[in-house]
Formats: structure tokens, sequence, C-alpha cells
């Protein structure tokens, strides 16, 4: 090895050994003869000091490091003079007298200085991302990934899950996005697609007996990318057989459990809270609540209904609801709702309607004039609505009316601050729907995926009311974002091609998708359930990080490119030729 110790491993104990450290020279200060570096490697920082009267020689050779210059040292340990060790610093309490320094490799100017609050957009950072990660926080945040994973995987492995890998080159698999084709050389014309997650694969796993299988699968999904989306993302990827939700779910729990004591040193209480979905999308507007803070929606459809409001009548006579929600935010103005009647049409409602509570009680603004008298106090009563307070309504049907208020509750409490730091709060959202109906192209979707089976309660109702069906799949939340979802799968073919039917997936299309998977399923599937726990989401959140590439060594911008390595870029023609591919336009 060329070190003796790493960066932040000598103490005041070390005093009087002799010790070689290797590293980046972080900094360099001169003063009054003596040089200063601090020495920085992934672990820490050591001070070590070159002393002109003891070695001039070395003192000169000193003099010509510059930052980020790659540098060996040897030299004895000693506690720094009183007044000048650094409590900062776990090595604050001693430095390295310098005898021996080989200069590894030089560095010129960086673009950027490599410190963690350096001022450098995004784009030099992801060009530079090899300096980039130098930086003490990226490194810290690979160390966490690592650390979740490695938590992960011996949970995992301590219940008797097989890690098994899945083929990258493979057909298209059912998670909804486009694919990403890789085309065949040796069968012109054809093409892979690359995995959106294992799903087929682990499902076929079940049927070999394989019974408990996780991978770190890396997904890959060709869609419009979102801040928190990359093309390439890798989950945890779990599947058992012989199971049933709760199963699942409790194993998920406690793997949960150990990361986030690895991470965050607390044990959160398990089993989790578990939410259905109707019910989250009642109170919070959303199927991944924020369990974080309050300011939950009333259903105010009954006084509505009551009231002199002509739109809000015409709603509830069609089934629709009246949603709101009562937030502190009395000083706002007229300007300031009509922004947020904007977001709240950007969110999918039809509109806002508003008014405010006075100090004495009484409601003020738009929809005041509708709620006379008594309709007045007991909708302010209803909503939970204090002095002070202004109450968002919006009418529309069921789950968009809630969808797009709960969209303005996560909103307002992200601008005025009332999410509280260092909280954390996981919950599961449980029956969802099965199918949602996709108004564009006439037809049922799957919500989760298709091979989700049925509430078997709910099966009677699957041809005639596909809408109502629920599905038994379950989602993990955390902190308002989705981390994971699964579900316990269609184990028998009957079930199955009912589903197919319904998605309008007739026999032979099913067969030419997923044929193989349909095959495996006959010969004697035991039922099986899984789920995915996206591993960048679950490290950004414990993180408390903002973007999801923050937790990705190499990851690509919003527009799908490496700014690194310049992918994806053009080929050789003759490489195109080859695979007998024309690029027209
Ligand atoms: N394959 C699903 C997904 O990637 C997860 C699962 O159902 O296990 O979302």
């Amino acid at each position: 090895m060329l070190r003796t110790h790493k960066c932040n491993e000598i103490r005041a104990g070390h005093a009087g050994q002799r010790v070689t450290l290797a590293g980046w020279v972080d900094s360099r200060r001169d003063h009054g003869g003596l040089i200063f570096i601090d020495l920085r490697d992934r672990w820490g920082l050591t001070q070590i000091v070159f002393n002109p009267t003891e070695n001039p020689e070395l003192h000169k050779l000193a003099e010509s490091l510059r930052s980020e210059f790659v540098i060996q040292v040897t030299g004895t340990v000693k506690k720094r003079p009183e007044g000048t060790r650094n409590p900062k610093l776990d090595t604050g309490d001693i430095e390295i007298a310098v005898e021996k320094l080989t200069v590894l490799n030089t560095c010129p100017a960086t673009p950027f200085e490599i410190k963690d609050d350096a001022d450098v957009s995004e784009e030099i950072r992801l060009k530079y991302r090899f300096l980039d990660l130098r930086r003490p926080k990226m490194l810290k945040n690979l160390t966490v990934r690592s650390g979740i994973a490695n938590a992960a995987r011996e949970y995992l492995v301590s219940q008797g899950f097989l890690e098994v890998e899945t083929p990258l080159l493979t057909r298209s698999t059912p998670e909804g996005a486009r694919d990403y084709l890789v085309p065949s050389r040796l069968n012109i014309g054809t093409f892979y697609a690359l995995p959106q997650s294992p799903q087929l694969f682990k499902q076929m796993l079940m049927v070999s007996g394989v019974d408990r299988y996780f991978q770190l699968a890396r997904c890959l999904r060709d869609e419009d990318l979102r801040a928190d989306r990359q093309p390439e993302h890798t989950q945890i990827d779990i599947e058992m057989s012989f199971v049933e939700e709760n199963d699942v779910m409790t194993v998920v729990e406690e793997m949960i459990q150990r990361i986030i004591e690895k991470v965050k040193g607390t044990k959160i209480k398990i089993p989790l809270p578990r939410m259905p979905y109707g019910e989250a999308i009642n109170r919070f507007g959303s199927d991944k609540p924020d369990l974080r803070f309050g300011h939950e929606l009333t259903d105010i459809s009954v006084l509505a209904f009551q009231s002199g409001s002509d739109i809000f009548k015409k709603v509830i006579a069609v089934k629709g609801v009246v949603k709101a929600l009562a937030v502190p935010i009395g000083s706002y103005s007229r300007k300031d709702f009509d922004e947020l009647t904007v977001l709240a049409t950007e969110f999918g409602g039809k509109g806002l309607a508003w008014f405010k509570v006075l100090n004495d009680g009484k409601m003020e603004g738009p929809l005041a004039k509708f709620f006379p008298g008594e309709l007045q106090c007991k909708l302010i009563q209803q909503t939970g609505a204090k002095p002070g307070d202004a109450v968002l309504t919006v009418a529309g049907q069921n789950p968009s009316a809630s969808v797009a208020l709960g969209g303005l509750r996560v909103h307002l409490a992200k601008k005025h601050g009332w999410i509280p730091k260092d909280k954390l709060a996981l919950t599961w959202v449980t029956e969802f729907p099965l199918l949602e109906y996709n108004k564009e192209e006439k037809r049922w979707d799957a919500c989760h995926h298709p091979f989700t089976s049925p509430e078997e309660s709910d099966l009677t109702f699957l041809e005639n009311d596909p809408g109502r069906v629920r599905a038994r799949a379950y989602d993990l939340v955390m902190n308002g974002t989705e981390v994971g979802g699964g579900s316990i799968r269609n184990h028998r073919m009957d079930v199955q091609s009912r589903l197919f039917q319904v998605l309008g997936i007739d026999e032979r299309a099913a067969q030419q998708k997923f044929g193989f998977l349909l095959k495996a399923l006959q010969f004697g599937a035991p039922p099986h359930g899984g789920i995915a726990l996206g591993l960048d989401r679950l490290v950004t959140e414990l993180l408390e990080l903002e973007s999801i590439r923050d937790v990705i060594a190499f990851p690509k911008t919003q527009k799908g490119t490496c700014l690194l390595t310049e992918a994806p870029a053009g080929v050789a023609p003759r490489q195109l030729k080859e695979l007998g591919i024309q690029v027209v336009s």
C-alpha cells in the first residue's frame, strides 16, 4: 500500500508515530515560512506541515504543490500546539511534520473548486463528473447509497432470498413506458428491448421454484424525463412464492427498518400504517400522501348543496364532490388567489373558489355570499378553519377534484415551510383500482401492470364494472414520494385471460407479447407476489436531497444525454450497415 493510514484516521494517541498518507492537496496555506496543507482522501482531511528550518529542500518542493495535486507524504504525528486545534475536524488535534514528499501526479486548474459549497452549474458538474464526485458531499452520497444497497442485500440474504440476475437484452416488458431498442446484428431486422423491469423473469423464477428472489436491477424506460426520473434507474426487485400481501409488506418493512437504522440511526416503528387508496385521495388528495404535516382535505358536498352556488349544486347533481382545504394564508391577496387558481387547473381541477375567515369568525371573499347565516358557521366548523385561515375549495368529480386540492396542499406546505425537517412519514397505500379508463384510447388500462391480481371478492365485476375492481397492489410511500410498488400476481391462467380480455389484449396479442410467461404460468405456477423499491429515490429521500441525479454516479440530463461521455452519439456508417439500419431524417 502507498499509505499506512487514511486521511481521517490519525488522532492525538498516534503522536510520535511515523506514518505515510496519500491523497489530494485540498488547500495550501503559507504562514510565516511554514506551509500547511490539508491532505484529502475519501475519508477526510489531515493537516500536513512543511518546516523550512528543518528541511529547506522539502519546503521548496512543497511550494510547487497546487490544489488537487496527488501526493504521498511520510512524517511524524505531532499534537497541534495549544490554540491551533480544529474541533471541527476528526483529525483536528494533530498534524504531520513531513519528512518525505512524493508528487504522484499533477493537476491543472480545475473548472470549479473541489468544495461542497462550490458555486458551479449542474452542467459543468455533469461535464466534469469525475471532479464533481470528488467533492465530500457527493462521495458521502455514494457511500450512503452503497450502505443502503448492502443493508438490503444482507437482510434479504438472511431471509433466504436468492440473488438472481436477469437479462438486459430481452423482449418488451409491461411497465407501460416506451422501450429502448437494441438492433440485433445476427438477426437483421429484429430488436432486443432493454428491460423496463425484470417483472416477467422474476415471475418465471417463481414457476422455477426459486421461491424468494431479489436483484438490484437496472430498469430502462424511454420516457420524457421529469425532475425525479432517469432513463435508467435501479430497483431493489423482490418476488416471493406462496405469499399474500402481508408477507411481502412485512419483508419490506423489516428491510426498510434496517436501512433507515443504518442511515439515520433511528429505528422506525413497524408495521407501518396502511391506508386504502380511496382514503388517501379523500384525506390528502394524493395516492402518495405526505403525512409529515396535517391540513387534510374535507368533503363539504352536503353543505355546498344547500348553498346558493349553482355551480356547486350542478357538480353534486352529477355525482361530483366539493372538497375544501383550510390553510393559514388569510393574508393572501386576490392576485395570490388568482395564482393558486391557475395552479389548481394545472393540477387537473376545474377551478378554485375560496373564502377567508376573519377575526370575528365571519367569512369574507367570493364564496361568502353563497353561505348565509347558520350555513356559514357550519361550513367554517366543518373545514376546521380558524380566524386568519383561508379555505380553498374545488368542485368536480373525484379523484380529480381531490387531487387538484392535494396538489395545492403540498405546494403551499413547501412554499411556507409547513413540513417539519427530519421527520420521516412512511405509509402503505393499498386497495388501488385494478384498471383505469383511458379516455383518449377508449379502453381500460392496468393501473399497475397486467399481471396484477384482482381482489378475489371483486372478480364478479371484472367484465361489467371494471372500474370498481380493486387490485391486490400496494405502494410504499415515504414523505409524499412513492418509493416502491408491487402486487400479488395472477398465478392462474383463467383469471389472467379474463383480465387480458378486459384490457383488450386478444389471445394472439397476448401470445405475441408475453407468450413465454403465459406458457410458464400453465406449468404449475405457485401463488406469488412481489415488489420493487426505487433505490435512487429511496436514497434521495433519506438524504433529504432535491435531485435524484445527486445519488447516481453518472446520471443523464433531462434530455437523456450524458454530458461527460456525450452519449448518445452517432456511430460509424459501417456499424449501421452491419445492423441493416439506415437513419432517415
Ligand atoms: N415491476 C414492477 C415495477 O417496476 C414492480 C412489481 O410489480 O414488482 O414497477
